[in-house]
């Protein structure tokens, strides 16, 4: 046993769980202290730059200079405190995850000379110039006017990670346009949040503001992290591209909610506490469907901070994950055969006097307020389907969706039979049975009382991708290695969009004389009858979905290239230049931007895939082969003719076999690589992302058939990846 496959085995059975002990006995005495929280920058901060930054939260006022020095100081002495000597922007580029450039605290006391201080100003916390020239900006900001900045987001708070002070930014070129995912999203939460508000001001005048909230469900994978350096595959893709199913996968479903390995446990805890010194409320933990497969769930907060505490977690999960001799796998689909990974959406809307716009209320008026969000919501999601789809897909995504455990990728809602039916019994009543007005001229509704728990496990469709589940809805079809704030910004921006169209039919009503009530009522009846094409409450991952799908009218594309021009329709532009959260512009550069990702993404993995059946696949199977050939000729030389023909008969159709399979291996590697070639000649980012698709890809399954083929043929002992049962089941 010489093979590195069989070393690593070895080890990493050898692993035992290490031991993690918490900070303090209670969560509370060091959740949030690497946070520069409210709480704790009021012990740093005057009350008037507290004040100053609670109406730049709230209200989106800007700060002064002068005000932004205090903070500088006030964090600084905080950060300090807590051993940072550098500082850095956090953003995050239109690539995955965040960046960073780190810059020390030290400048010369009277310039140049010995004299060294810490200094960190307004000026520094405000703006920072990282070189901007290497992120994708699909071709916004050529390299010879390289300039872009960064520029805080005082609505996240700043943190302290090892010895450097992170300050949560949006990254903007000098001319203005986004490079970033941040700062659509803060303009989309914006913009929902004025829309939004209007709409409540029908209900109750005293609501000021109207918050998107966001609760994740992050699903990831460990693997034995010696098992994993010695699968390219993995390293460089974060996924296999080669492996034939374990005998043994998810089929007993004793993975799920199963107790947890001792070693993953430990993984878990050192994670949580990690997770809580950032302030990040994680909640849930449980074993997902799939063998190695878990999740990790915080309280939901405000969209923006949470889309940056899930970024923040994904890097603290890589980092702990190490800690335990683990890699973490967040990509979409590590693993053929079994489920991928998503990252379950939860999203609502509440007011700033503490209701849930998704939550069925107590009283009548509460309810129609409830149904006008949701049908306003169902509306929507109907007419940006698409959008929404290609605001989730990737090169990774699209593994998952359509594969019988997530979402196809068609874009449906289901809402359940209680409020289905609600909804149902409203289109059909005429406005003097649904509103009544008792002698007091007070509101009822003559619709079926809505229970104020919609809550009902048993009424939950897990193949949706956009389920309505009681008091928000679970966006499903995002996918696990994702930045939440794609899918947050298109939901919110073509929610904020719908309720500002909404809200201007009903004025127009009420202009012309109708009642409040009865207008509202009216423009919800028409929209019931307009959004029912969205509606669906059956097995999506039906066949007959699909082609129902397909008559309603939705999106059903497959091909990741062409999805992404929902961003660019008539509509889209529209939707996002009217609630000012991208341009025309914006929205073309950064479809370059996901083009070029895709092609990048297919084209490291075709790469890998030829090495891998070149240089591992077929050695192995050829030196396999001869073993057979050099036990053929023995027998033949030991035994007569007849006799030997009997004897070798087994290994002679081997032999047949692998010369079959490595042949056409070989011929559609040689094949995948001329369509490269011509691929990579093809200047368009969209043309060639097609290609890629279309040209390329397809190649992947064919070869991955055959290398599969081989991995039962050859004999165990000089296989050098390891297999699906030593990935999967080594914990
Ligand atoms: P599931 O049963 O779907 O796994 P959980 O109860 O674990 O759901 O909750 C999933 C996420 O939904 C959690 O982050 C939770 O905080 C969040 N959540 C609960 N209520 C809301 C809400 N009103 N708005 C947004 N997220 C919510
Ligand atoms: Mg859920």
């Amino acid at each position: 046993m010489s093979n590195l496959r069989f070393k690593a085995v070895e080890e990493a059975f050898k692993k035992k769980a290490i031991e993690v002990s918490a900070p303090s006995k209670f969560i509370s005495d060091f959740y949030g202290k690497y946070v520069f929280s409210t709480t704790t920058m009021s012990k740093y901060l005057s009350k008037d730059v507290m004040k100053a930054i609670k109406n730049a939260i709230e209200k989106g006022e800007t700060l002064n200079r002068s005000i932004a020095d205090d903070v500088a100081a006030g964090m600084k002495m905080w950060a300090m405190e807590l051993g940072a000597t550098h500082y850095t922007h956090w953003f995050q580029p239109l690539t995955d995850g965040t960046a960073q450039k780190h810059d020390s605290f030290i400048d010369y006391a009277n310039g140049p000379g010995e004299n060294i201080i810490e200094e960190f100003s307004g000026k520094l916390l405000a703006q920072q110039e990282p070189d901007a020239s290497s992120f994708p900006s699909g071709g916004i900001r050529s390299t010879f006017e390289a300039r872009g900045y960064t520029a805080w987001d005082p609505s996240s708070p700043a943190f302290v990670m090892d010895d450097t002070l992170c300050i949560p930014t949006i990254f903007i070129s000098y001319t203005g346009e986004a490079l970033d995912l941040k700062a659509p999203l803060l303009k989309a939460l914006n913009a929902v949040d004025k829309a939004a508000t209007a709409v409540c001001h029908y209900f109750d005048p005293e609501v000021k503001k109207v918050y998107s909230y966001l609760g994740w469900e992050q699903e990831y994978f460990l693997v034995d992290e010696g098992l994993f350096a010695t699968r390219p595959d993995l390293v460089l893709t974060g996924r296999t591209l080669l492996g034939h199913e374990s005998a043994k996968n998810q089929q007993l479903e004793d993975h799920y909610f199963g107790s947890i390995p001792t070693r993953v446990m430990s993984y878990m805890k050192d994670l949580e506490f990690e997770g809580y010194k950032y302030g990040i409320p994680l909640k849930t933990r449980h074993n997902e469907v799939a063998p190695n497969q878990f999740e990790l769930a915080p309280i939901f907060n405000e969209t923006n901070l949470a889309v940056d505490q899930n970024l923040l977690i994904m890097s603290i999960m890589k980092k702990v994950a190490r800690r335990h001799g683990f890699r973490l796998l967040l990509h979409e689909k590590p693993f053929a055969g079994i489920n991928g990974s998503g990252k379950h959406n939860n999203w609502s809307l509440g007011t700033d006097t503490g209701v849930g716009l998704l939550t069925p209320g107590k009283t009548p008026a509460e309810n129609l307020q409830f149904i006008t969000f949701l049908v306003n919501i169902l509306v929507a999601v109907y007419k940006y389907n698409a959008l929404l789809k290609a605001s989730i897909m990737t090169a990774q995504n699209a593994h998952r969706l359509g594969a019988n455990e997530a979402p196809p990728a068609i874009v449906s809602a289901f809402l359940g039979t209680q409020v289905s039916a609600i909804l149902d019994k409203l289109e059909k009543s005429s406005s003097e049975e649904a509103i009544v007005l008792d002698s007091k001229k007070k509101l009822s509704l003559g619709i079926s009382h809505i229970p104020e728990v919609l809550l009902d496990n048993t009424d939950r469709n897990r193949t949706s991708p956009f389920a309505f589940t009681g008091n928000r809805f679970e966006f499903r079809a995002v996918g696990s290695s994702a930045n939440c704030s794609s899918g947050m910004t298109a939901l919110n921006a073509a929610v904020a969009a719908q309720l500002i169209e909404f809200k201007d039919s009903v004025d127009k009503k009420i202009n012309a004389g109708s009642s409040k009530e009865k207008a509202i009522f009216e423009v919800i009846k028409e929209y019931i009858k307009i959004s029912k094409p969205i509606r669906f409450d059956g097995n999506n991952y039906s066949e007959e979905w699909k082609i129902e799908a397909e008559k309603r009218g939705l999106d059903c594309e497959t091909s990741v290239p062409i999805i992404y021009n929902a961003y660019t329709t008539k509509e889209s532009i529209a939707l996002f230049q009217s609630t000012g959260i991208l341009s025309e512009k914006e929205l073309h550069a950064r479809n370059e931007v996901k083009w070029e990702t895709y092609t990048k993404k297919i084209q490291i993995e075709a790469r890998v895939l030829g090495d891998l059946a070149i240089n591992h696949i077929i050695p192995i199977a050829t030196r396999y082969q001869s073993l057979l050939l050099d036990n053929l000729s023995k027998i033949n030389a030991i035994y007569p003719k007849e006799k030997a023909a009997e004897l070798a008969a087994l290994d002679a159709s081997l032999v047949e076999e692998i010369a079959k399979h490595i042949s056409t291996i070989k011929k559609n590697v040689d094949q995948m690589i001329e369509a490269r070639k011509v691929a990579n000649k093809i200047e368009d980012a969209y043309e060639k992302a097609l290609a890629y698709h279309d040209d390329v890809l397809p190649y992947f399954d064919t070869i991955r058939y055959h290398t599969d083929k081989l991995e039962l043929i050859v004999d165990d002992e000089i296989w050098t990846l390891p297999k699906y049962r030593e990935l999967l089941f080594i914990r």
